[in-house]
C-alpha cells in the first residue's frame, strides 16, 4: 500500500516530460469531455456510502483543468487545476490524505478550503495506467474534519483498480456489453476509417449523434436496472433502422452515434428521423408503469474536400445541444460541412504568457498547424488579443493573435 504524503508537503511543481507522457496516455484513452456513465456513477456512490462523506469522485487531470469523470454530489463537472487537491496524488503518483484541510499548510488558504461548506477533509488515491502514467484520482471529500485509517485507504485503493480495470477493460473491448453495439473504441476505429474512404472516393459521408432525452430522470424514478434495460432497446431499435453497412456505436452513457456512408446531409436528416420515431415507439415495464423516452439528435456531413471524424463528431454534438435547447424530442443538422483545416488534434499542455512576461495562465492546447491553434482555458476572457504561446514539452514559443473566442476556448493565428 501506498503511504500517505505528509501534510505538511507543500507543492506540486508539475515536471516535464513526464507531464507530456501523463497527457499523451490520457489523450489516448480518450476519456475527457464523454458522456457521464453508470458504472463510474456507482462507484462514486460506493465511495459516498461506504466513507458516509458528502462527495465520492473520479476525476481526470487535463492540462489546465480536473474534469470530473462521476461525482456523487452537486459539485460542477470540472474545476481549475491550480486550485485543486487532486493535483497533488496526480504530479507526486501518491495518495494523499488530509484530515482537516483548515489545519494543514499548505491547503489552509485554498478556495475550495475557504468557501462557504468548504472542503475539511480529502483522501485521493492515483488513478495509474499500466504504464505507471497518472491520468487522474478516486477521491473521497467531506465538509467536516475525519480520520481516515489505513484499511479505509486501502479500500479507496482497490475502488481505484477497479475503476483503473474498467477503463482498461473498455479499451480492449469492440463490444459494449451492455447494449451489443460497438464500443467507443471499435466504433471511432471503423468510423475513421469510413471517413477516409469517403474522402478519397469523393462521396458523401454523415453523421448523426443520438442523446437520450431526460434520462437521469429515468434512473432516479425507476432505478438504475430498468435504464439499464431502456438503454438496450433503444440500441436495438436504432440497429433496426440501419443499412448493415452503417455504423453504429455507444460513445458512453446515453449517447450513441452513426456514421452513414453514401449518404449526404438531407438523406441523414431523413434517418435521423426514423431513428427518433423509433426511439419513441419504445415502451418498458416497469412494475405497473410504462416507461416511454424520447432522444434528441444532431447530424453533420463531411465536406467533400477534407474533414475527419473527430470534427465531424464535434460538429453533430453542436447541433445536438441546439436540438437540447430547442425542447429536446427533435432533430437538428449542422449548418454547413464539416471541414477541417490542416490542423492536428492534439492534447498538450501550454502556457500562455503576457503582461511582459509577468503573467501566466496554464492551458491545453487542443489542435495544432503551422498557421494556428486552438487552445481550451479556464475562463477566456482573462486573456489578451496578442499573447506568447509556450508550448510544452519542447518550449517551442510562438506569437499568438486571438482569432475567436468562446468561454472556455481560443482559436488562435501565428504571427
Ligand atoms: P439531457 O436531456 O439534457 O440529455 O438530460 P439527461 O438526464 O439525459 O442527461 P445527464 O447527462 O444529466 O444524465 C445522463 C444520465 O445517464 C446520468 C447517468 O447516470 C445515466 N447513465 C449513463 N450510463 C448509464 C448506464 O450504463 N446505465 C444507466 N442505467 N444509466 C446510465
Ligand atoms: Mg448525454
Ligand atoms: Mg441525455
Amino acid at each position: 500500500m501506498t503511504n500517505p504524503v505528509p501534510a505538511f508537503w507543500q507543492e506540486a511543481p508539475v515536471a516535464e516530460p513526464q507531464e507530456a507522457d501523463r497527457l499523451a496516455a490520457l489523450d489516448q484513452l480518450d476519456l475527457l469531455d464523454t458522456p457521464r456513465d453508470g458504472s463510474f456513477d456507482r462507484i462514486v456512490r460506493l465511495i459516498q456510502n461506504i466513507f458516509n462523506v458528502p462527495t465520492g469522485l473520479v476525476s481526470l487531470m487535463d492540462g489546465h483543468r480536473q474534469w470530473h469523470l462521476a461525482c456523487s454530489s452537486g459539485m460542477d463537472g470540472e474545476a481549475e487545476r491550480k486550485d485543486t487537491f487532486c493535483q497533488y496524488p496526480v504530479v507526486t503518483g501518491r495518495s494523499l490524505v488530509v484530515r482537516d484541510a483548515t489545519q494543514d499548510p499548505v491547503f489552509a488558504l485554498n478556495p475550495h478550503v475557504l468557501a462557504e461548506n468548504g472542503i475539511r477533509f480529502y483522501a485521493g488515491v492515483p488513478l495509474k495506467t499500466h504504464e505507471g502514467h497518472t491520468i487522474g484520482t478516486v477521491c473521497a471529500v467531506g465538509t467536516e474534519p475525519r480520520e481516515f485509517d489505513a484499511r479505509e485507504l486501502q479500500i479507496l485503493t482497490d475502488l481505484a483498480d477497479m475503476t483503473m480495470g474498467e477503463i482498461e477493460l473498455r479499451q480492449q473491448a469492440a463490444t459494449d456489453v451492455l447494449t451489443g453495439l460497438l464500443s467507443r473504441r471499435e466504433f471511432k476505429d471503423r468510423a475513421t476509417h469510413a471517413v477516409m474512404l469517403g474522402l478519397r472516393h469523393k462521396y458523401p459521408v454523415s453523421c448523426a449523434v443520438i442523446d437520450v432525452d431526460h434520462f437521469k430522470l429515468v434512473n432516479d424514478t425507476h432505478g438504475h436496472a430498468i435504464g439499464d434495460k431502456v438503454l438496450h432497446q433503444i440500441a436495438g431499435a436504432c440497429q433496426n433502422e440501419l443499412r448493415s453497412t452503417d455504423i453504429l456505436g455507444r460513445l458512453g452513457g446515453e449517447e450513441f452515434a452513426a456514421i452513414l456512408p453514401h449518404t449526404t446531409l438531407a438523406q441523414a436528416v431523413d434517418v435521423a428521423e426514423k431513428l427518433r420515431k423509433a426511439v419513441k415507439r419504445i415502451q418498458v415495464q416497469s412494475e405497473n408503469v410504462i416507461i416511454k423516452v424520447t432522444a434528441s439528435i444532431g447530424i453533420a456531413a463531411l465536406g467533400t474536400e477534407a474533414g475527419d471524424l473527430d470534427t465531424l463528431l464535434a460538429e453533430a454534438d453542436k447541433a445536438l445541444y441546439e436540438a437540447k435547447d430547442q425542447g429536446r424530442d427533435r432533430c437538428i443538422s449542422a449548418r454547413t460541412a464539416v471541414m477541417a483545416g490542416r490542423r492536428r488534434r492534439v492534447l498538450k499542455g501550454g502556457r500562455i504568457v503576457f503582461n511582459n512576461r509577468f503573467s501566466a495562465i496554464d492551458c491545453t492546447i487542443r489542435s495544432l498547424g503551422d498557421e494556428g491553434a486552438g487552445i481550451d482555458v479556464w475562463n477566456a476572457h482573462d486573456i489578451p488579443e496578442k499573447f506568447t504561446l509556450v508550448i510544452a514539452p519542447e518550449n517551442v514559443e510562438r506569437q499568438c493573435l486571438v482569432a475567436s473566442r468562446a468561454e472556455k476556448h481560443l482559436e488562435v493565428q501565428f504571427c
